[in-house]
């Protein structure tokens, strides 16, 4: 007994009720059931909680002929799912989780009316996204045994569960949902009560500064996806995941998220995608979002431009960043061109700058180089597949080719984007970096349980602390300064918890004692 009143987390006593038999609702009661509790299930919709158990055994079913569940577990399993007519037979539960609709005054009801049927020690949690656990406790007899138990779609892949606090919330509450969620197989991360909890703000940073890339011009929405898979490692581009989840429920969520911080800027939508939004251009649902898709969902290939064969006539390469201009040194070496020793480049060379948080003009101008001759090329991450080449304003295009035939000689693919502080990558990294740093830095959870639910929620390449400590967070830094000084714009101020750790040489991930 955690508290000596509610059965262990793995008791074959534990009664949960599931109010709410979509999705969600379905897919916790799955993963309940076959950690071995019992399952009450219980929705407003008549037949709807049948429906739900007649699916989950459903599932068992399949799981059985895959061989994932023995045939026994399974008819176990589902003698443990109970669908009930009324809400009253959730009597007797020791926590009820509530999926039902994303609506405050519902789930306030709801658990009123809870609050008269379960036992004064039974636990209400809710499954809720973007409403506040504190707010849904509000006015009830006993807050402190309300809790969030966010968990993601699909539930049984999906190995995470955020477990919110809201601000009158018992920590015997946290505690008992923290090793409810961990015995059902999840990894479960405590966060305070706060818009989005911790994946759906460590989030916002993504498909925002990928919309604002567009939005500036610096390049189309394909290349974009490419850079951002290929070069940084994400699985899908911002363009290919908008268009996945469909513009109906991401844009809200993108203007909820930023009104409810009172417009902070780093979570700025832009127009863009309202405009796509009014135009019910919503993404992969509709066969049109920023890509076509097939009557099959399969979305339609743009292939990247033919490679450049035109070679410059010698390359100089510039040693004001040198870490940097050593990530590329080898890929020149190996193209034939030959490569200027000189401090300053020839009269016909190909001139390349190392841009980080600044643009390929700031570069220019800064080391007094011809812009006609001058690119920026991103050098922070991987290189194998695919090279980012940036133009100045003023790069003569026969210099651009050059630029991309240098980088293509081994096979690989060269994007060429337009001027741009921080190129692509640099920029949307970093952002990430630092809205997961502002989280760590608002205590609304541990710098860890940050990386763990951003790279199970979110699917990204590394957690964001982590990712800033591989990248150095004085590099890090550096990105951000540079491009709050060019843009002028708050949205990219440093986190104090970046900028005192870059500072003092600590890691992301330092806890203060
Ligand atoms: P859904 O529409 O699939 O299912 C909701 C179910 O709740 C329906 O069966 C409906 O009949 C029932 N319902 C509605 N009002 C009710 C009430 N007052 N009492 C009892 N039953 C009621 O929705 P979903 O996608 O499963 O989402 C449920 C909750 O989970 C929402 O709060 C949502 O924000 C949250 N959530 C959804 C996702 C997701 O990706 N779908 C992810 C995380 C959290």
């Amino acid at each position: 007994m955690l508290n000596g009143i509610r059965p262990d987390p793995d008791s074959p006593n534990l009664v949960v009720g599931i109010v709410g038999a979509g999705t969600m609702g379905r897919g916790i009661a799955q993963i309940a059931v076959l950690a071995g509790a019992q399952v009450r299930l219980a929705d407003s919709c008549e037949g709807a909680a049948m429906t739900a158990r007649e699916q989950l055994l459903a599932t068992f079913g399949k799981l059985v002929e895959k061989g994932r569940l023995a045939k026994a577990d399974a008819a176990a399993a589902g003698e443990r799912i109970h669908a009930c007519d009324t809400l009253e037979e959730l009597d007797g539960c020791h926590l009820v989780i509530e999926a039902i609709i994303e609506d405050l005054v519902a789930k306030k009801a709801l658990f009123s009316a809870l609050e008269r049927i379960v036992g004064a020690e039974a636990i209400l949690a809710t499954n809720t996204s973007s409403l506040s656990v504190t707010a849904i406790a509000a006015g009830l007899k006993r807050p402190e045994r309300v809790a969030g138990f966010h968990f993601f779609n699909p539930v049984p892949l999906m190995k995470i569960v955020e477990v919110i606090g809201g601000l009158l919330t018992a920590p015997d509450t946290i505690k008992y949902m923290i090793a409810l969620g961990t015995h059902w197989g999840h990894t479960a991360v405590q966060a305070k009560d706060t818009p989005g909890f911790i994946v759906n703000h460590a989030g916002r940073g993504y498909g925002t500064e990928g919309m604002r890339l567009l939005e500036e011009g610096v390049t189309t929405f394909f290349t974009l996806d490419k850079i951002l898979h290929d070069c940084a490692g994400f699985r899908l581009g911002p363009c290919e995941l908008l268009d996945l989840t469909g513009l109906d429920v991401s844009h809200p969520v993108m203007e909820s998220i930023y009104h409810q911080y009172y417009e902070e800027p780093r979570f700025r939508p832009q127009g863009l995608t309202r405009q796509m939004l009014s135009a019910g251009v919503l993404g992969k649902k509709v066969g049109h979002g920023f890509y076509r898709y097939d009557a099959e969902g399969k979305k339609a290939v743009i292939p990247d431009d033919a490679p450049s064969t035109t070679l410059p006539p010698s390359v100089w390469l510039s040693r004001a960043r040198p870490a940097l201009a050593e990530r590329i040194l080898g890929l020149i070496r190996q193209s034939g061109v030959p490569l200027e020793e000189g401090e300053r480049p020839s009269n016909n060379a190909l001139c390349i700058v190392t841009a980080l948080g600044d643009d390929a003009t700031a570069c220019c101008v800064r080391e007094g180089l011809d812009a006609h001759r001058t690119v920026a090329v991103e050098t922070l991450f991987d290189l194998t597949r695919r090279r980012v080449v940036m133009t100045t304003p003023a790069t003569d295009p026969v210099y651009c080719q050059m630029a991309r035939g240098l980088f293509a000689t081994d096979g690989a693919a060269v994007s060429v984007i337009r001027d741009s502080s921080g190129l692509v990558t640099q920029r949307v990294v970093a952002l990430i970096i630092n809205i997961a740093c502002d989280i760590a830095q608002q205590g609304i959870a541990e710098p860890d349980d940050i990386d763990h639910a951003v790279k199970l929620g979110l699917g990204y390449p590394y957690g964001p602390l982590a990712w800033g400590n591989q990248l150095g967070a004085d590099i890090v830094m550096t990105i951000l300064t540079n491009l709050l000084e060019q843009t002028g714009d708050p949205r990219y101020r440093p986190s104090p918890w970046l900028k005192r750790r870059a500072g003092l040489g600590l890691s992301l991930h330092h806890k203060e004692v």
